[in-house]
């Protein structure tokens, strides 16, 4: 078998595997599985759900990313047996055999074991966890009578965010805006009412105070509630109960967002090698599973020893672990020497609802409008493909990035 005959395996084609495949451009015989047909840019998915970008901005197709030079399959992958380098399907198809494994099938939402979350709370993770959102943030003003009081409107659009991080951040002021454009327009008196839970004393940890001094002023300008040192104990259908201080409040809610924290994905869970006690697989400074030469691991489930701790789980540091897999990868067939590196932050960048960001560059947060469009002139940089991305500026530029109002069903 030559070199350029070796079967190279991706499993998951996020921003580990995706550019993987796209550096690997032709070396080898690649095969990337994804349990989706489409790519996806997770940090902009707060945009889908605004409508500030359309679903083929942020999720293009594997098949147009990929083109012929890597064989793209769309399935789960069930098994993976790294003795005999085979992995099995979901759906009984053939196994896959591979010399070499790119494993990065990313995290899935920790619910921690809280009452009634998993089965009550939404996900915000893809493109049908934002609709469903969508949807539900529509149910919920649709059934707002007209000359509802300020009172009704604000119970009726109560909406619960767990977790204080980043992501709720975000999550809750494009929620804000949303919601608060719908009232004006359907001409409804009051308020919605969105809270953030967070179980940390502050919200955005692991962010540096200048950009969470921000952050906070952000939040109180939307009127988003902030409750931190605070834990979620229940979530219902209709409810969500807190525990501040050894107190328990229960607060009706239209919905319960999750985004409090991530576990590694269920393969990762199975597979039998050295992992932390988050269940991160170890890998060496190489990327390469530890006991295993011929596998790499990055990503969501990978923990590499040396990155700080706020890069640990960011598309970020998956993207720039991509490029040393594929150099690796290249390095191990050919026999060469394998390499470690350094990776670095590369900056901050929150949206702060439908108008406004703030970008962290050079430890100077600079907010508003402009920050707004930094962020997707930064953003439009880090797609996949030159293609795609010229694809994409030139509607961003051309069309503009203005929300999607939440219509009434039906319209
Ligand atoms: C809403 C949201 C916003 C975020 N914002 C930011 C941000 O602003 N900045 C930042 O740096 N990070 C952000 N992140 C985190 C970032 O998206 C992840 O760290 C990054 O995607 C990890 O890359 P990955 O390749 O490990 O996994 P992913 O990108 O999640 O890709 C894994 C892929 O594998 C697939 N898969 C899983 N299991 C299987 C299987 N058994 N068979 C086949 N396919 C499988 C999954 O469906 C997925 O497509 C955000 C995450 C979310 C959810």
């Amino acid at each position: 078998m030559t070199n350029q005959n070796r079967r190279i395996l991706i499993v998951g084609g996020g921003f580990g595997g995706l550019f993987t495949a796209l550096d690997l451009n032709g070396f080898g015989e690649v095969t990337m599985v994804n349990d989706e047909e489409h790519f996806l840019f997770k940090p902009m998915l707060y945009e889908y759900l605004s409508g500030e970008v359309e679903a083929w901005h942020i999720a293009p197709d594997y098949k147009e990313l990929l083109e012929n030079r890597v064989r793209f399959i769309k399935g789960t992958v069930a098994e993976l047996d790294l003795d005999s380098r085979t992995a099995t399907m979901a759906n009984q198809g053939p196994k896959l055999s591979y010399d070499v494994l790119a494993f990065a099938p990313g995290a899935v939402t920790n619910f921690a074991g809280v009452e009634g979350a998993e089965r009550f709370a939404l996900r915000f993770r893809t493109l049908t966890d934002a609709n469903l959102l969508r949807r539900r943030m529509t149910q919920a003003l649709d059934r707002i009578q007209p000359d509802a009081a300020p009172q009704d409107t604000r119970n009726a659009l109560t909406f619960a965010i767990v977790g204080g991080g980043a992501s709720g951040v975000e999550l809750s002021t494009k929620m804000a805006d949303l919601l608060r454009d719908a009232i004006k327009r359907r001409a409804l008196r009051g308020e919605p009412r969105v809270l953030i839970i967070e179980m940390a004393d502050n919200l955005v940890p692991g962010m540096g105070t200048e950009i969470r001094d921000y952050v906070e002023h952000a939040l109180e300008e939307a009127r988003i509630e902030v409750f931190t040192g605070t834990r979620v104990v229940r979530v219902t259908e209709k409810s969500i109960t807190l525990n501040h201080n050894d107190k328990l409040t229960e607060v009706e809610t239209a919905a319960v967002v999750w985004v409090a924290g991530v576990r590694p994905s269920p393969l990762a869970e199975s597979l039998k090698v050295e992992k932390d006690r988050r269940g991160l697989i170890l890998v060496e400074d190489t990327l390469q599973v530890k006991g295993h030469p011929n596998v790499f691991a990055l990503g969501d489930v990978a923990f590499y020893k040396d990155v700080v701790p706020t890069l640990s789980g960011t598309a970020q540091l998956a993207l720039q672990e991509s490029h040393l897999c594929s150099r690796n990868i290249r390095a191990f067939i050919e026999g060469k020497e394998l390499k470690s590196k350094r990776f670095v932050e590369l900056g901050e960048a929150l949206s702060l609802g439908t108008e406004h960001a703030a970008v962290l560059s050079a430890g100077q947060v600079i907010g508003g409008p402009l920050a707004r469009q930094a962020r997707f002139a930064m953003y439009t940089a880090r797609l996949p493909t030159w293609q795609h991305r010229l694809r994409v500026g030139a509607s961003w530029f051309f069309e503009g990035t203005a929300p999607r109002p939440l219509k009434p069903l039906g319209f």
